[in-house]
């Protein structure tokens, strides 16, 4: 049985006291291991070990700070295989989504923000007299860095990469249904020896582990990615005491399909982004509106393609693994029942290809036909390897449908007139729009949602800038 510890101050860190959480592989519904959630008590010392550690950090050159981070990046290159398994084992994803996505996106965010926190320059004004202002960005000092369990290591390096990158120091903390390569990464960073309170791991629930995280005085900024309806419990816990926070939330992304696409290409892509991970990204399309006149040949395309995705265990060759866990499961599988009573037609896709996978929370990626635009499933994030798809008649419509939602994370559009794909980019409400392209991500872009999907952007500067305080000096030479 794998027992999880608390990496504080460069040591591990347990109290006997706190309530230990399962661990549990969602192929077979196994419990691996334990997680103590840690108390307001432990987090208050995580806190403490992160204050110390601020001054000589933050008074590190950003080139040293890079070459930490660096080294956490090679620790993680050096046990690759132990990563990748442990990631598939926590999150149901197969080998060749960890090998290829995960893990080697988790390095790549490390040594990203290492150099780029040594190419970072903030601005200079010239005055009237001919003096000067210029804007001096200090680290901030304790942050927290809050991840889900879609991404694991992927969103939990996203974060706390710019933040150590920028001189803050970080306590971090993963979530509880997939904590175990963040314990990897502790134990990296154990083993390299990086400078003790810099980076601090504590686990446990959002109850009581998150609350402490956030309600704790020291905390500077509090980076969050996560559901919509907790993002807004800790926007209304910090805005009363003016503590600033980036939140990375929910998300009904539309994709929209014109009848002047590239239809191969727009089918094999729509399959990817409506079921990659199991439809458990924040990024997945999961409203298809398809114009009409290619509609009934774009579904058959689509269900041909989705068709033949291979369902199983994650150690196995299947494309898709299982759901993250049984309540997950069953919460997506309750909007597959709610679709049927009102009336749409489930076309479940997939083949299964090991019997042995009985026990896990396996489920067919699924296509819902014939709803409504203001039925639940439409509107509500569900989360899963589940999407709508419907038909549209008009550019102006199309637009309609996509907007008619609380979120706004991301959407796609896939048409080969420019004019068009230009004006669906200016009035689409979205944080990120993909043009006859999807998860085609650069580190240096900004990245976020509107509405209900999120407050602020991470990504290259955007980053940088949120972990730091600004302040502008101006300065007249004297005559
Ligand atoms: P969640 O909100 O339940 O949990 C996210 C993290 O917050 C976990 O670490 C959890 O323990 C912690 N938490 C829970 N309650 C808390 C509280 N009161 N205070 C502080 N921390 C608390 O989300 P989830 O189920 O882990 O993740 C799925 C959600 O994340 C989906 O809605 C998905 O769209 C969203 N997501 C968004 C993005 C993005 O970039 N916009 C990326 C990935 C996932």
């Amino acid at each position: 049985m794998l027992l999880l510890n608390h990496f504080i101050d460069g040591a591990w860190y347990k109290d006997p006291s706190e309530l230990p959480l399962d661990i549990e592989n969602p192929a077979t519904g196994e419990v691996y291991g334990q997680l103590y959630s840690a108390s307001a008590k432990t987090v208050d010392h995580a806190y403490q070990a992160a204050t110390a550690a601020f001054s000589k950090w933050s008074h590190l050159p950003a080139a040293e700070r890079g070459d930490w981070l660096r080294k956490l990046a090679d620790g993680i290159e050096a046990r690759f295989d132990e990563f990748v398994q442990a990631e598939s084992r926590d999150a149901g994803k197969p080998h060749s989504v960890s090998s290829t996505v995960d893990i080697p996106r988790a390095m790549a965010n490390l040594r990203f923000f290492a150099d780029a926190a040594t190419q970072f320059a903030s601005e200079s004004h010239t005055t009237a007299a001919g003096g000067i202002n210029f804007t001096m960005r200090h680290p901030l000092g304790p942050v927290a860095c809050i991840s889900p369990w879609n991404l694991p290591l992927y969103l939990f390096t996203w974060k706390i990469a710019p933040a150590l990158a920028m001189g803050n120091t970080v306590v971090a903390k993963p979530s509880e249904i997939t904590p175990v390569t963040a314990y990897l990464l502790a134990d990296v960073a154990r083993e390299i020896g990086f400078p003790k309170g810099v980076l601090n791991i504590v686990h446990g629930g959002g109850m009581p582990t998150g609350e402490a995280i956030v309600n704790h005085p020291s905390v500077k900024a509090v980076s969050f990615t996560g559901g919509t309806a907790t993002g807004k419990r800790i926007a209304s816990t910090l805005a009363p005491r003016l503590v600033k926070y980036s939140l990375e939330l929910g998300g009904k992304n539309p994709v929209l399909i014109f009848d002047d696409c590239d239809l191969e290409a727009a089918v094999s892509m729509t399959a990817r982004s409506s079921f990659s991970n199991s439809g458990q990204i924040c990024l997945c399309g999961s409203r298809v509106y398809v114009q009409r006149g290619i509609y009934e040949k774009f579904k058959s395309r689509l269900i041909e393609k989705a068709g033949k995705l291979s369902i199983g265990a994650p150690d196995s060759a299947a494309q898709v693994g299982p759901l993250v866990s049984k309540a997950h499961l069953e919460k997506v599988k309750s909007y597959v029942d709610l679709a049927k009573e009102e009336g749409a037609e489930a076309i479940e896709l997939g083949e299964r290809l090991d019997s042995a996978a009985k026990e896990g929370y396996y489920m067919r990626p699924t296509i819902l036909e014939g709803l409504r635009q203001n039925s639940r499933c439409v509107q509500e994030e569900i989360f899963g390897p589940v999407i709508s798809l419907m038909p549209f008649d008009t550019e102006e419509e199309a637009l309609e449908l996509a907007n008619d939602t609380v979120y706004g994370l991301s959407a796609v559009v896939w048409s080969s007139n420019i004019n068009r794909c230009l004006r669906l980019s200016t009035h689409l409400q979205a944080g990120i729009v993909w043009v006859n392209t999807w998860m085609n991500r650069d580190l240096r872009t900004p990245f976020g949602g509107v509405g209900m999907s999120g407050y602020g952007r991470e990504g290259g500067q955007e980053a940088l800038r949120f972990f730091t305080e600004t302040k502008n000096v101006c300065l007249e030479a004297s005559k």
